[in-house]
């Protein structure tokens, strides 16, 4: 049996009609029981990817924690909420996007997550183990709670990119160091992180999404109107992309795990709830890159002279330097307050880190010709 998808439609985060659809959703796939048992600790993770207001869509919305606390407290003994924001605390980045408030009101506790255990993970792609909190190890479940963006580097960011906020602060910054040359590599890692400690659920936060350039300040927030709730990740993230118009396949830890771990099948799935037609809504994607090993010396060309670069805003720019420490080969320099920023393209591997972390929306994308040409002719 392919796995259930429960998708349903709700226009906002209005929090009685919310919590509805969240319980609707739980029966849908079997029962609350099936997920938490009395007593279990939870760890709920959000999208938490920088310290920005709700309605810039850069975070999962806290009206939505709030629906996901409300729901399984009943059960839960106790809740904790963690992730690892681009930069600067978790803690700090709740406070500012709401979430803290949130946690007080529920009893729920903030956790900052440091990298003190060792995560194995069986039949890896890449990475056999990961360093990750030992609270993530030892909660009894752990609920996945992204956010549907479009994503310049794996051109979507649901549940499974969702789950590399389980790597803490300056940690990642290793782990796009080592993977991110390749999008296939780091799809890779994505995909072996997010099975070193499965998520027992996935509820996406697709009521306030993001179009466009996403996943940072540079992504275009919009209304689409979605819940969806499956305990396999992969099936979500495929089902979602289907109701927003995109190829399942072009994003690239579909495509990772259609090819290396499912035997190059299609990822399968039941839909609940609402069917796809009834919750579609065409999003805008972001400049991609066409996929397949046979091309690599091509792929690998139009990653260096074709894909979109970052473009520095020298009136923005503040010279937090965040940029800088968050360039993973050291391409960024920051000059001084009249030149900004500096790059070198010849080191910059187009991972858009700065793109994704700048917090005045001071680096922006531009498309080169080759990237035009190569949407329009695919
Ligand atoms: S470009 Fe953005 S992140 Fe980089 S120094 Fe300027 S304000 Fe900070
Ligand atoms: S300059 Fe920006 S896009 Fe280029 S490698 Fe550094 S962080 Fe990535």
């Amino acid at each position: 049996m392919p796995p259930v998808v429960y998708l349903k439609k709700c226009e906002n985060y209005e929090i009685l009609k919310l919590t509805a659809v969240i319980e609707e959703g739980f029966r849908e796939l079997g029962g609350i029981e099936k997920f938490i048992v009395k007593g279990d600790t939870v760890l709920l993770k959000p999208n938490c990817l920088a310290a920005a207001a709700p309605e810039t869509a850069i975070t999962t919305h806290p009206e939505f924690l709030r629906a996901v606390i409300r729901v399984i407290k009943p059960l839960a003994g106790k809740i904790m909420v963690g992730d690892s924001p681009g930069y600067g605390s978790f803690i700090g980045a709740c406070a500012k996007n709401g979430m803290k408030k949130v946690c007080d009101e529920e009893g729920a506790e903030i956790i900052e997550f440091k990298p003190d255990t060792r995560a194995d993970v069986e039949n890896q792609l890449l990475y056999g183990n990961f360093m990750i909190d030992s609270r993530v190890m030892k909660a009894d479940k752990i609920i996945n709670l992204p956010k549907l963006k479009t994503h310049m580097l794996m051109y979507m960011s649901m549940c499974v990119k969702n789950t590399f906020g389980l790597i803490s602060g300056i940690k990642k910054v290793e782990y796009h160091a080592k993977a991110e040359k390749d999008k296939f590599l780091f799809a890779k890692m994505l995909v072996d992180l997010h099975r070193a400690k499965l998520p027992v659920l996935n509820i996406l936060d697709g009521i306030l999404a993001m179009e466009g350039n996403g996943p940072g300040a540079d992504g275009t927030p919009f209304n689409m109107g979605l819940v969806a709730m499956s305990a396999d990740g992969f099936a979500l993230d495929t089902a979602a992309a289907k109701a927003a118009g995109v190829d399942p396949y072009k994003i690239y830890t579909n495509y990772v795990y259609k090819e290396s771990v499912n035997n190059g099948k299609d990822i399968e799935f039941e839909i609940k709830g609402n069917q796809i037609n009834e919750v579609f809504h065409k999003i805008k994607t972001p400049p991609g890159e066409p996929k397949g090993s046979a091309f690599r010396g091509l792929i690998n060309f139009i990653r260096d002279h074709g894909t979109p670069k970052p473009v520095f805003r020298v009136k923005l720019c503040t010279g937090c330097k965040i940029c800088v420490t968050h360039c993973p080969v050291n391409a960024l320099k920051y000059v001084n307050k009249e030149k900004g920023i500096k790059c070198d393209y010849n080191k910059c591997i187009r991972c858009y880190c700065c793109h994704e972390m700048c917090p005045e929306n001071a680096i922006k994308t531009t498309r080169p010709l080759i990237s035009i040409l190569i949407d329009k002719f695919s």
